[in-house]
């Protein structure tokens, strides 16, 4: 998988390629999906999302420019894959997941496999965590309709976000980054999650 998937692909970042090298994907998916997980395709994980294909999350993981002290917050846990990716290449994680029956596993299976430095959480990401501001970096994991707003107080200047923007069909991966002048967007390439449902993003499953 990263030599076929990621390092000719663009993956280029040392410490990103050897933490995908290491962390068994097959264990975040559901066993009868086990001989697929390490293709390049997003797979379902049930209530109608997905576990995000390798290539994507080594992309963002890349992207967010990780050095090993930073405080991460992740919207969209998931099946808790990109969470542990994330563990082992910053300082501290914090994830939110909007379905407890998704997030509440995927604790459960961070937690067996000895991930300390995570802190989970059921609710609407769309709104950011007040209370553990600000971050150093933060990951969306889900398209949202814009560039969510809770990034102005929450995220530390000098920092970045890495979100999908846009509808179900044309969405954009975008880097924010925050400076004394404010945020500044670039957008890395096109990409394809499933939506940001929450107050600041879609209020239903059926986006654009
Ligand atoms: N990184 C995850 C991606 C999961 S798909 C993985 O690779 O497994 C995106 C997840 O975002 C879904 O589980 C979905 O339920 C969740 N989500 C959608 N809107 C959310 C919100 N407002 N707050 C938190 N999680 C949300």
């Amino acid at each position: 998988m990263v030599e076929e998937q990621l390092r000719t692909r663009g993956i280029h970042d040392p410490r990103v390629l050897r933490i995908m090298a290491a962390v068994p994907r097959h264990l975040f998916v559901d066993p009868t999906f086990a001989n697929r997980a390490y293709s390049d395709h997003a797979l379902p994980i049930g209530q109608e999302q997905t576990i995000s294909q390798p290539f994507m999350v080594a992309l963002m993981t890349q992207a967010l420019g990780l050095e090993g002290d930073e405080k991460v917050l992740e919207i969209g846990t998931g099946s808790g894959y990109q969470t542990a990716i994330l563990t082992e290449l910053a300082d501290r994680v914090f994830t939110i997941e909007r379905i407890p029956e998704i997030g509440i596993p995927a604790q459960e299976r961070l937690t067996a496999m000895g991930y300390t430095n995570v802190v989970f959480r059921i609710g609407d990401g769309s709104l950011g965590w007040r209370e553990m501001a600000p971050f150093d970096r933060v990951i969306v994991t889900a398209g949202a309709p814009r560039v969510p707003s809770f990034l102005e107080e929450q995220l530390r200047i000098g920092g970045c976000c890495i979100v999908p923007v846009g509808d179900a069909s044309n969405q954009s991966l975008v880097r924010v980054t925050r400076s004394e002048e404010g945020l500044k967007e670039q957008v890395l390439c096109s990409c394809t999650f499933v939506p940001l449902i929450g107050r600041e993003g879609w209020s239903s499953g059926e986006p654009g």
